[in-house]
């Protein structure tokens, strides 16, 4: 049997071709997924421009959401007709200190779909059967695809954060993570939110999803003006892919403020050792989440908690839809409907 898929090109371009690709038989542990919608995540543009190492020929896809249609034998924890998810994190070694200790993004031998392991920007995808998270009844699918990886990140993040109700929280970028991590902070953390974008349109919607008060980082001072207005945020998420933005966020937050950092330009930020210091600001990445956590993200989009704002595209016009990130044009997340990209006439 064969798949449609999107790789990445031989001279790791930022483009992708569609190819079509023989299916492998299963191996000891794994499960068959047929696809139904895999998100478009701005990772996706790193990894085919080779922004961390070229991969070329690797299916991309860390957004998959599909339905088990076969597993090997043996295998117990997913059953033909489960739904379930495709993430970054797409096995891990399960024993290591960071295994063991609610870690398993940070596993020093973890695959990841769609960059070390062939992901769910395809027809069909080979799964772990232990990391394939299952979607909660009541969840779209097409929503849930988009919580695979921008809602849990932002989820985890906003945890990692510390924020806590009633406190500020600055989120800078409001693209297809931002937007749902201003949902997260404020239904579900119940923070205050200030939404932080260069586009108008994406801090309009970020507005209409709930965040408090909006700053265009291209027209104002962001730090400034938060600073001003709510005395410094008590923390906040960088999700733009823009190092001024995370230079901006050190001066956003109030003195013991956390910044959190998830966008991921290949480029550096500058750290003023005396504000760091003098002020006890503390600055920490954060990767994903775990399968737990995602579980929990997914649960707030089966209770209509949080709304995945998303828009359905076929695998086709991946790279144009590659090319609307980069200008920044798009809204929410643009999701690739497999059974329509197909065209094997079988569905
Ligand atoms: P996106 O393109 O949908 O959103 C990025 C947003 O940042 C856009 O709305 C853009 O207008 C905005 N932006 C650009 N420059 C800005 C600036 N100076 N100030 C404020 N906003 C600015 O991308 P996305 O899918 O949301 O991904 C964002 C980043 O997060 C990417 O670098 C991606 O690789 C990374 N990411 C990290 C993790 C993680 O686990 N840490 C997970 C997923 C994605
Ligand atoms: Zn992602
Ligand atoms: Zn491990």
């Amino acid at each position: 049997m064969k798949m449609k898929a999107a790789v990445v090109t031989q001279n790791s371009d930022g483009n992708v071709d569609i190819i079509e690709r023989e299916i492998r038989p299963l191996e000891t542990n794994e499960a068959l997924v047929e696809v139904e919608y895999c998100g478009v995540c701005h990772t996706d543009l790193h990894v085919a421009a080779g922004d961390y190492g070229q991969k070329p020929g690797r299916v991309l896809g860390h957004e998959g959401i599909g339905i088990v249609t076969e597993v090997a034998p043996g295998v117990t924890r997913l059953k033909k007709g489960d739904r379930v998810s495709i993430a970054w994190l797409f096995k891990s070694c399960g024993a290591c200190e960071y295994c063991n200790t609610g870690r398993e993004t940070l596993c020093r031998t973890v695959l990841n779909a769609g960059y070390t392991a062939d992901g769910g920007m395809a027809t069909h995808c080979i799964v772990d059967a232990d990391y394939a998270v299952k979607v909660p009844d009541g969840l779209d699918p097409a929503q849930a695809s988009s919580i695979t990886c921008a809602g849990v990140t932002t989820y985890k993040g906003i945890k990692v954060s510390g924020v806590r109700p009633g406190q500020w929280i600055a989120i800078y970028g409001a693209g297809g993570l931002g937007n749902l991590g201003v949902q997260y902070a404020k239904k579900v953390f119940g923070a205050h939110v200030i939404a932080i974008d260069i586009n108008d349109d994406k801090l309009a919607l970020a507005k209409e999803v709930g965040a408090d008060f909006t700053i265009n980082a291209a027209k104002e001072d962001v730090a400034k003006v938060i600073q001003e207005k709510v005395g410094g945020a008590h923390a906040a998420v960088v999700t733009a892919v823009s190092r001024n933005a995370f230079n901006s966020a050190v001066d956003a937050v109030r003195a013991g403020g956390r910044v959190v950092a998830i966008g991921l330009p290949p480029e550096t930020m500058d750290l003023s050792i005396p504000r760091i210091v003098l002020d006890g600001i503390e600055v920490v990445g954060s990767l994903v989440g775990t399968r737990k956590d995602l579980e929990e993200a997914f649960q707030f989009g089966a209770e209509g908690i949080v709304v995945p704002v998303v828009q359905k595209r076929t695998l086709d016009e991946t790279n144009a839809i590659f090319q609307e990130m980069r200008d920044g044009k798009i809204q929410g997340r643009m999701v690739i409907d497999m059974k329509a990209s197909c065209g094997c006439g079988n569905h």
